[in-house]
């Protein structure tokens, strides 16, 4: 109701304080006018609207934008720990598939990178890679030349 007293934070007073309603919108309280210091301004109700402080997740993304693959986390695990018992000066060959592999080989992969050879069979090994286990081929022939 225009003309009442309303009880409405001054932005002026910084205050809770008594207001007059100046207008209104479809029963609203719209503008107010300051009995205290005369200021008109926009009602805001007996409080200001406090803004709640929410905490921003931010930590997420270092570690997101490293994993893109699904990796198992104990072959991750093993690999590092593979890695990292690994003498610094290795045989690390690189992986064709012509080349027969052993037990315990570091070898180089162009996709995969490092990997250790867990298993072998007579043409195929299984490789422990930073992303997971791979069957890889090995020792098989080698094209023959074209003759
Ligand atoms: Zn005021």
């Amino acid at each position: 109701m225009v003309g009442k007293n309303i009880d409405a934070f001054c932005s002026r007073c910084q205050l809770t304080l008594a207001h007059i309603v100046l207008y209104e919108v479809g029963g609203a309280v719209h503008k107010v006018k300051c009995k205290t210091c005369g200021t008109e301004h926009r009602y805001h109700g007996p409080k200001p609207e406090k803004k709640r402080e929410v905490p921003t997740e931010r930590r997420h993304g270092g570690a997101a934008a490293t994993a893109k693959r699904p990796v198992r986390p104990a072959d991750a695990r093993q690999w590092e720990q593979r890695n990292t018992a690994a003498a610094p000066d290795v045989v690390t060959w690189d992986y064709k598939l012509t080349e027969r592999y052993e037990k315990g080989d570091v070898i180089s992969h162009p996709q995969f990178g490092r990997g250790f050879v867990e298993k072998i069979t007579s043409d195929s090994m299984e490789v422990l890679f930073r992303e997971g286990r791979k069957q890889m081929a090995m020792n098989r022939r080698p094209a023959p030349d074209p003759a």
